[in-house]
């Protein structure tokens, strides 16, 4: 999508400090974190919200899980734990239109799902 700043980060023409890649998927830090480890796995197909996954990205929805084991991993917050976050619409706050899930960790989360 050309005019989605996720997409370019794929297309490497905006940089990210990545901490996962590969074939389908690719995890970077968030430019303004809320946490001391705050990642965004996102696919790297487009698709905008949520709302707009269908039964054909079902194996992709999996591949994303399985990164998100890998991330946790990788930034050592396997053990400790973290918060998986993803916005979807205007009410939640989604800023950017392609599909990402927040991964907050390094501290103790309060009882309010909020970053
Ligand atoms: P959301 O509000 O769920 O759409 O979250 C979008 C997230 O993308 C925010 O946490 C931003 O800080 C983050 N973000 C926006 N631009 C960049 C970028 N160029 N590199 C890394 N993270 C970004
Ligand atoms: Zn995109």
């Amino acid at each position: 999508m050309e005019d989605c700043i996720f997409c370019k980060i794929i297309k490497g023409e905006i940089p990210s400090e990545k901490v996962y890649e590969d074939e389908d998927i690719l995890a970077f830090k968030d430019i303004n974190p809320a946490a001391p480890i705050h990642v965004l796995i996102i696919p790297k197909k487009h698709i905008a919200t949520l709302m707009d996954i269908t039964p054909e990205d079902n194996e992709l929805m999996t591949k994303i899980m399985n990164a998100v084991q890998k991330v946790a991993k990788i930034v050592g917050a396997d053990e400790k734990g973290f918060r998986l976050i993803a916005n979807c619409g205007p009410d939640s706050g989604q800023e950017v239109m392609h599909i990402h899930f927040h991964l907050l960790a390094g501290r103790k989360m309060g009882p309010k799902i909020v970053h």
